[in-house]
């Protein structure tokens, strides 16, 4: 056995605790899941099918401790798992798995796929089998804090042309400000609106808030690769910069995997501080329900119906449902209608989990976005909002790639254009 097989069985094993075990245990081998799994429902492979994405976990624990394993094992009947495993695996966990965790609502024994996929991750990070892209991208969010290559001065100098733009101040490193905003690098690069809107929603409402130069970067690429260590790593810079600063909440922006980590991953890995991490979208929520922003009625009902799509650790996991209804029932209450399916039974737009940022993942997440093209079709909406920018950027690449005809829109834009001065 090489190295990298032991690494990678013995963090299964590890992550193989009493409650991974008895989850495993659990399964009836019933195959719902596979019907929950956007990769399942685009391909019909067999292999995209949720309980199949665990079996190495499910081999490594039987293996080792199971009689029956031992028993399989002996009669040649269940293989040991090999490097070449490892590689499968690594292409069915990162590249056919956006961790988005319907399948685990699927489930009628209740099992906990999406957690269980990432503890595969974990055990495939420990033993260097990732994909090489997201490797990259991991690597230059330690060296230079970013994975899209963000630096300092790249960071103060989008921060400047924004405040120009937008005719703005955006307070930077401000001591005793209650509110930290923290943005993805996607944002930063890609929709640098994001700040300027968020900005002007924030100034609205009369927050008293800030960014940090330390706490700049909120996408935790070691979450998506399954590192612990990486993980911890980028989380503490978020969190040593918070409490530099002294704020009182943490205001993530449109990113949902990093929410999922600042939000539920980091109280389960490590100690944090008394800190409220909450979501943009719940914010904006709380800014109109409580008068502190007035939006105005109808501001988007002129230009066609609108859609929204639910992001999977925003919405289904963050329970961020209701609030992005509340603001497109004011600025669009004619014009916005739902997909089918939403809200919890939302589809994955298939970028998500890291998939993104893997070049050879390409073929099979356009071929997972048709999925969401014909739901966006079938509603007849001709623009998408959404509040996580790792979807809107995977809606544009998928529009562009099939030569679908709507648009996406950030809600957190949408909100700071309806807004009544
Ligand atoms: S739905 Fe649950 S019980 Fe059925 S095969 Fe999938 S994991 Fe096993
Ligand atoms: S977490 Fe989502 S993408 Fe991954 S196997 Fe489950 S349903 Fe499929």
């Amino acid at each position: 056995m090489t190295t990298a097989t032991t690494t990678a069985i013995n963090t299964f094993v590890k992550e193989t605790g009493g409650w991974i075990a008895s989850q495993l245990e659990a399964c009836t081998r019933c195959g719902i899941c596979a019907e929950a799994c956007h990769f399942y429902q685009a391909s019909g492979n067999p292999e995209y099918a949720p309980v199949w994405k665990v079996e190495l976990l499910r081999r490594a624990y039987e293996q080792r401790f199971g009689v029956m394993g031992k028993i399989k094992m002996g009669l040649g009947l269940e293989k040991p798992i090999t490097d070449a495993d490892l590689t499968h695996w690594s292409d069915l966990v990162y590249q056919a798995c956006t961790v988005c965790n319907k399948c685990s609502l699927a489930c009628p024994m209740g099992i906990q796929l999406g957690p269980l996929i990432h503890d595969v991750r974990a055990g495939l990070a420990e033993a260097g089998v990732v994909p090489q892209d997201l490797k990259d991208a991991v690597m230059k969010q330690v060296e230079i804090g970013s994975p899209l290559g963000v630096t300092d001065d790249l960071f103060e100098e989008r921060i400047d042309w924004i405040c120009d733009e937008w005719d703005i101040d955006i307070p930077i490193n401000k001591k005793g400000a209650d509110t930290l905003v923290i943005f993805s690098s996607i944002e930063v690069m890609k929709f640098p609106d994001n700040l300027g809107a968020i900005a002007k929603i924030m100034d609205a409402a009369g927050e008293n808030w800030t960014i940090s130069t330390k706490a700049r970067e909120v996408v935790n690429f070691g979450f998506y690769e399954g590192s612990h260590e990486r993980t911890k790593l980028f989380l503490n810079r978020v969190f040593d910069g918070a409490k530099e600063l002294g704020v009182k909440r943490i205001v993530v922006t449109e990113c949902g995997h990093a929410y999922d980590a600042m939000r539920w991953t980091a109280p389960n890995m490590m100690d944090v501080p008394d800190i409220e991490v909450t979501h943009i979208a719940g914010v904006m929520g709380e800014f109109v329900g409580s008068g502190r922003i007035k939006l105005k009625p109808g501001f988007f009902d002129t230009n066609g119906a609108i859609t929204f799509h639910d992001a999977c650790k925003i919405q289904r996991r963050g329970g961020h449902i209701k609030e992005p209804r509340q603001i497109l029932n004011i600025i669009a209450p004619k014009s916005f209608k739902e997909m089918s399916p939403h809200s919890e039974e939302s589809i994955c737009c298939g970028g998500g989990g890291g998939v993104i940022a893997i070049k050879e993942a390409d073929p099979l997440r356009f071929d997972v976005f048709k999925l969401k093209i014909e739901q966006v079709e079938k509603s007849g909406a001709s623009t998408v909002a959404m509040t996580c920018s790792n979807c809107r950027l995977q809606f544009l690449d998928g529009i562009q790639h099939h030569n679908a005809k709507f648009k996406v829109r950030g809600l957190s834009e949408m909100v700071a254009e309806a807004l009544e001065e």
